[in-house]
């Protein structure tokens, strides 16, 4: 697990901890086209012109992208403009920007066309993951610049290997489902006069996102295609058109075989997408979802988008992106029924993502058990919530192999395995935020959880505002805890 060998590290650099992993489930084989929403035409579309956002004098307040991407399915190509509408929100003058491309981890997996800043060609250097612009012009605090691209993706085939060795893969395409994740290239956070963006590692997340806003149009050359996204969409000429403010990572979906079951929260609608024969388990992660985003919007406050999608992956592993998961397609098989399973309580971890990931971010490299913690913690309560009956079973059953003797305060690469990664970030966090609930009380542990959640989001959070922010909520002395659970002192 330690090599670095390049092959090995693309095999598993897109998967990522939100679940244990289950045994690989029988495919299901029997295909029904669901043409939900049907396209004009058979044939392959032409790409249109990159709506460009309109330059302006006034500094944005986020990023604006707007990707018009056109799916080949069964040629697994994407052909993309991209506009980048980029503020410098710092306050120094910059000279580069650097670009995040996880397709280029693979080998022709991301062909550039055409790159441009502010309508002018422009020399860059691509490095694995890493797109680095030099600028011809000094970019000052408070403008803006525009970073236009166009681009092929050639999907690799998300392999997917022993699950004891390697995690599932997510980006590209299986089967009967093609997968995009982190597929554009993005501008990465900058802090402390540095572009942000870590290297991957063999299991766990490692971007850092800037929250940014969405403006998507998506095409398929296959009529039979089933697109799930991470917004709502409108049905255009060509395909669907999306759009999502202040958000971490679009991601789309696409399948012939998905069904889909939906409900109504309020202003917020609940999807559930799904193959053949799995409507039962389908349901369940609808009602789990319901009924997460229904607590954590009384415990965190709002859910900042107005869907939420789940998507059952042809992989085994779950997986939080903006307005939408994955669930592991494993989960469905095993689920049986009862609230004591891990597509129960993988669900509402997942859900939990849209508030602590998705409105509130981290960096999921170097403080994983911010999100992660959270994320654990609110299946708890969750299962505290609606099958009391059950949290003791939930306690043994989500702390299957759970070594105390870790700090909660790791990075991800400072983890020997994933099972131990598991451990550290998100089981001895789930601990610790119950001595620390136990300690403080309840009213000033949901206070501290509500005004966390609303002072930090949209930014990106670190360790040091968990502990300002809870200290502003107590007098109580929890030193000797945090002592036994975190490295740094805090
Ligand atoms: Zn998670």
């Amino acid at each position: 697990m330690k090599t670095k060998n390049t092959f090995f590290l693309v095999i598993i650099l897109l998967t990522s901890a939100c679940s244990a992993s289950d045994k690989s489930s029988d495919s299901v084989e029997e295909k029904t086209p669901i043409a939900s929403i049907v396209l004009p035409t058979e044939t392959p579309i032409p790409l249109t012109k990159t709506p460009a956002p309109v330059p302006t004098a006034i500094p944005l307040e986020r990023a604006q992208y707007g990707i018009y991407a056109t799916l080949d399915y069964a040629g697994k190509k994407v052909e993309v403009e991209e506009s980048i509408l980029y503020p410098n929100k710092s306050t120094e003058t910059l000279s580069d920007i650097l670009l995040a491309v996880e397709p280029n981890l693979w080998a022709n997996g991301f062909l550039l066309h055409e790159l441009s800043v502010d309508s002018v060609p422009i020399n860059y250097s691509l490095e694995g993951q890493r797109m680095h612009i030099p600028l011809n012009e000094p970019f000052e605090p408070n403008k803006n610049i525009e970073i236009k691209l166009r681009y092929t993706l050639n999907l690799p085939f998300a392999e997917q290997g022993d699950p004891s060795l390697v995690r599932a893969r997510i980006y590209g395409y299986t089967d009967r489902q093609v997968n995009l994740t982190n597929w554009y290239p993005f501008v990465v956070p900058r802090k402390d006069s540095v572009w942000q963006l870590p290297n991957p590692w063999y299991f766990g997340e490692h971007f850092i996102y800037d929250a940014a806003d969405y403006d998507v149009h998506f095409s398929v050359n296959d009529e039979t295609v089933v697109v799930a996204a991470s917004a709502k969409a409108e049905t255009t000429a060509q395909g669907w058109a999306y759009q999502l403010k202040s958000a971490r990572a679009f991601v789309l979906s696409a399948s012939p075989d998905y069904k889909v079951l939906s409900q109504e929260v309020g202003d917020v609608t609940v999807y559930s997408y799904y193959y053949l024969l799995f409507d039962i388990p389908a349901q369940e992660v609808l009602n789990v979802s319901v009924k997460a985003l229904q607590l954590y919007e009384q415990i965190y406050g709002e859910y900042s988008h107005k869907s939420l999608t789940a998507v059952q992956g042809d992989f085994n592993d779950g997986m939080e992106y903006s307005g939408f998961y994955f669930q592991s397609n494993g989960f469905y098989n095993t689920y049986d029924g009862t609230a004591q399973n891990y597509l129960t309580f993988v669900s509402a971890h997942e859900v939990a993502h849209q508030w602590f990931f998705e409105s509130v971010a981290n960096d999921q490299a170097n403080e994983p058990w911010l999100d992660e913690m959270l994320a654990t913690y609110s299946e708890r309560l969750y299962y505290e919530t609606y099958h009391p009956e059950a949290l003791n079973w939930w306690w043994q059953a989500r702390m299957f192999d759970y070594s105390p003797n870790a700090w909660l305060d790791l990075a991800v690469s400072e983890n020997p395995s994933e099972r131990a990664y598991w451990s550290s970030s998100y089981f001895h966090g789930a601990h610790f935020l119950e001595e620390l609930r136990t300690r403080i009380g309840d009213e000033a542990f949901f206070a501290f959880l509500y005004d966390y959640h609303l002072e930090l989001t949209e930014k990106i959070a670190t360790g040091d505002d968990f502990f300002r922010i809870l200290r502003e909520h107590t007098d109580v002395d929890f030193s000797d805890i945090t002592v036994r659970y975190f490295r740094a002192a805090r």
